[in-house]
């Protein structure tokens, strides 16, 4: 008496190798060779189970295709068993898939979870801003990783010219894609140009500049319109009865310039960019010095529910040396996350569309009935959203924040990061104190959903 034996394999059907991490909507496949024996023919059973979470009730029911076909295989006859399993859209599911023959234990596969690919295609307008955003890669994956969202880089232009070419390694195609455009941050001019007159050592106009030996002050609350929104120099053209002195542009005015606080700004006239106007104000001639002033504009602007595309400004060093500041390798990594927050619909303003879902065990028997509980039906939207009447520009997250009196919004409310705490990377500024952790909870169970469900 032969008994039966069984060869199981785990293949995918969709193409590339199967993998630990399977995309969602994608499907896997499951081979059982039956070799038959001379006893009576086992009844061949599949169960399926997914490791309960808080997730359940989102998940959808994998769709099973159970299939026996007579073959032979090795010269021998067989029996080929297969269950196709398609697997639901929430990220993070775990499956084991076993298949029992009557009267033996159990045969496992190897468990698998779903986990949703995410490509960018990095648009660089120079190669310093290029350098920046590769620096913080590392921290957006890691940020990402939480959710059981791979981020790769696919293809990257850098000023126009292509330095990546597209993945077409396996299952390379699967997955989102969002283009990631890196910009220096845009300076708006917000004000004349302002035009300061020296004769015989001293500012003869207008009356809120003053030179105090090399050094030439501004007090910019007399031009300032936006006090909320420190403007700075963005150039410095000076000219003699000579002609053209000395011209600083944008990448070399923080060298020459500084902004002392909110009301004042600094031109030091030791520098040597602006040497030529020092003598010639020494000597006592006339100079003119034509400063024009700048406010900045950074970080903003994201994608859109399936729009696919994240936006972000970068600082360059010249322009954080003149606002005293620091653009740190995590500070760039909690911008792109929120940005590719956003291209992948998390905190979107019409997520109201509903997710189905039902239970975490599947069992099926060839000719037999399968148990399923009737669907939940759940709100998509974002239990934490907060939209511009609460400050920021757009819908974010409101963990850790509360709410403080602020006229300046439409609801005279702005939410704000409560003391000695950490915001969510999806808040509406991820300046300073986001988490190191970035997204919250609520972000990271959202994200598992919305993403597998584009
Ligand atoms: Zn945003
Ligand atoms: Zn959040």
């Amino acid at each position: 008496m032969k008994r039966h034996y069984i060869n199981k394999k785990y293949v995918d059907p969709d193409g590339g190798a199967p993998n630990y991490r399977n995309v969602p909507g994608h499907r896997v496949k499951m081979k059982v060779d039956l070799r038959r024996g001379t006893v009576v023919k086992p009844t061949v059973s599949w169960h399926v189970e997914r490791e309960a979470s808080e997730d359940d009730r989102f998940v959808e029911d994998p769709q099973f295709d159970v299939r026996t076909t007579p073959t032979t295989s090795w010269g021998r006859d067989v029996d080929r068993h297969w269950l196709t399993l398609t697997i639901g859209k929430v990220l993070g599911a775990r499956y084991t898939v076993s298949v029992k023959l009557d009267g033996q234990p159990a045969h496992s596969f190897a468990p698998f979870e779903t986990w949703y690919r995410v490509f960018l295609n990095v648009n660089a307008g120079d190669a310093y801003l290029y350098g920046l955003f590769s620096k913080a890669l590392s921290g957006v994956k890691k940020i990402f990783e939480r959710a059981c969202i791979a981020i790769e880089e696919n293809e990257v232009t850098v000023a126009g010219t292509k330095t990546k070419e597209k993945d077409h390694s396996e299952q390379g195609d699967r997955g989102a894609r969002i283009t990631v455009t890196l910009s220096a941050a845009d300076w708006y001019p917000f004000s004349h140009n302002v035009v300061v007159k020296i004769a015989n050592r001293a500012v003869t106009e207008p009356k809120y500049a003053t030179l105090t030996g090399d050094t030439l002050r501004l007090s910019i609350a007399e031009i300032c319109r936006w006090k909320a929104s420190p403007e700075h120099l963005t150039s410095i053209t000076a000219k003699g009865g000579a002609g053209t002195l000395a011209t600083v542009g944008r990448d070399d005015v923080a060298g020459v310039s500084a902004r002392v606080d909110n009301r004042t700004l600094t031109v030091d006239l030791a520098a040597q960019a602006l040497a030529p106007v020092q003598a010639e104000i020494a000597a006592g001639r006339a100079v003119e010095i034509t400063l024009a002033t700048g406010v900045e504009q950074f970080g903003r602007e994201g994608g859109q529910g399936g729009a696919g595309y994240a936006n972000i400004k970068l600082w360059r060093q010249a322009e954080l040396t003149l606002f005293g500041k620091t653009q740190t390798s995590a500070q760039i990594a909690a911008l792109v996350a929120h940005e590719v927050g956003h291209a992948l619909g998390l905190v979107d303003r019409n997520a109201s569309e509903a997710y189905r879902g039902t239970r975490n065990v599947y069992a099926f028997t060839e000719g037999g009935a399968d148990e399923r509980r009737a669907p939940a039906t759940v709100s998509k939207a974002h239990p934490r959203k907060h939209g511009p009447e609460f400050g920021g520009s757009g819908h974010h997250c409101t963990f850790n924040t509360h709410r403080v009196d602020d006229t300046s919004t439409s609801s005279k409310k702005r939410v704000e990061v409560m003391d000695g705490m950490k915001s969510c990377v999806m808040f509406h500024s991820t300046l300073d104190r986001v988490r190191d952790e970035g997204f919250c909870d609520t972000c990271i169970a959202h994200l598992r959903r919305v993403a597998a469900a584009r």
